[in-house]
């Protein structure tokens, strides 16, 4: 049998806040920080749901007749836009 020249390390004494980023959830959305955000021209849309399927933080809305955002979780990567086929979304700087 190998006899060991150390204790095994105790785990249960390291504090469950030792890094504090990772175990406590910021309270921030992206809507807090983006600089642009998507804007739909309703008469382009036609409603495919490519900016829905697209959108990495699914914050993309259905509406009656378009599709919307939800911009407090949008985080204004303009990934939409990119791929909207219609040309219906338009990316503008959030003011000040
Ligand atoms: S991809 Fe463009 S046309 Fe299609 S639903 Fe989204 S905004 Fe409308
Ligand atoms: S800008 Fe990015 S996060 Fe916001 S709706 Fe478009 S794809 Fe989603």
């Amino acid at each position: 049998m190998i006899k060991q020249s150390k204790q095994p390390f105790d785990a249960s004494t390291i504090p469950n806040d030792l890094c504090p980023i990772a175990v406590k959830p910021n309270p921030m959305l992206p809507g807090d920080w983006r600089s642009l955000r998507p804007v739909v021209d309703r008469d382009k849309c036609v409603k495919c749901a490519v900016c829905w399927l697209y959108c990495p933080v699914q914050c993309v809305v259905e509406k009656p007749a378009w599709f919307d955002f939800d911009l407090a979780t949008c985080k204004g990567c303009g990934i939409c836009m990119r791929e909207c086929p219609h040309g219906a979304i338009t990316m503008v700087e959030e003011a000040a």
